[in-house]
């Protein structure tokens, strides 16, 4: 998968590449991050990039010409067809099922706002899908693409060592039909300790029992924290009695 990402701060591109799941997506051909910036695009000796906002008011707009250019070179980089997607908190909040959407595709580019964002005849013309990570509002879309670019990578296959299958996160048990459910609580090493002793099913190497708890709790946790994810109506008789029990 290729992304690019449209940013008045490209470098922010160079600090996820040294970590984690995204450096190795990187490392093993799954993922191509690319940073464009406007800048690059602007003319004038002070390649200017925003202007004041017509009709007054605080801070300031990024300009259309700059952005226009710079999302005309991302585009034709690469062959293969990208949607340009603006972060923005007036965009569709991101969900596990959208980041599988997102994930699936070939291509990706990002559109990082700053100040008072951009210009609206710039998102009416070449935005296709403005993207939110949560009702709060940041002063760039870098962290925001930031989480779309980790949320996205570790979903490509090959991605995720064993050991971090992606299966069994949060969100992520039941991508078809059932609910989507919060992750089981974990433990390691060692079995007891002044904090507690590790459920003792875990230790029981009963394949069946471990699966049933971890189901068991992930059903319930999701109940307490997140009712809202949980249809009981909808629950299989199977699910429905271990949130009883
Ligand atoms: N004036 C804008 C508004 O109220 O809708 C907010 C502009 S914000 C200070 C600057 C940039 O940060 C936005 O253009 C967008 O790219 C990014 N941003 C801020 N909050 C965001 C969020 N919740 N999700 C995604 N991007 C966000």
């Amino acid at each position: 998968m290729r992304i690019d990402i449209v940013s008045l701060f490209p470098d922010f591109v160079a600090q996820l590449a040294g970590h984690g799941v995204v450096g190795r997506a990187l490392e093993r051909g799954l993922l191509s991050l690319h940073g464009w910036n406007p800048r690059d695009y602007a003319e004038g000796s002070y390649r200017r990039v925003d202007d004041r906002p017509f009709g007054g008011g605080p801070g300031m707009v990024m300009l259309v010409d700059p952005l226009r250019a710079c999302l005309a070179a991302a585009r034709a980089a690469d062959p293969a067809p990208a949607r340009v997607s603006y972060l923005s908190p007036q965009g569709q909040r991101l969900t596990q099922a959208r980041v599988r959407e997102l994930a699936a595709r070939e291509r990706l580019i990002l559109l990082c706002g700053r100040y008072e964002g951009i210009d609206e005849r710039l998102v009416a013309a070449e935005v296709d899908e403005e993207l939110s990570i949560g009702d709060y509002v940041l002063s760039g879309g870098e962290l925001a693409a930031a989480v779309v670019i980790d949320a996205v990578a570790r979903l490509q296959e090959g991605a995720l060592n064993d050991a971090e299958s992606a299966a069994q996160d949060s969100f992520g048990a039941d991508a078809g039909d059932g609910p989507l459910l919060l992750d089981c609580p974990h433990y390691t090493r060692p079995v007891e300790h002044a904090l507690g002793v590790v459920p003792s099913v875990l230790l029981s190497g009963n394949h069946a029992a471990i699966a049933r708890w971890r189901r068991q709790q992930a059903l319930g946790r999701t109940w307490l924290r997140r009712p809202d994810l949980i249809d009981r109506q909808a629950l299989s008789a199977a699910d429905r009695a271990l949130l009883d029990a």
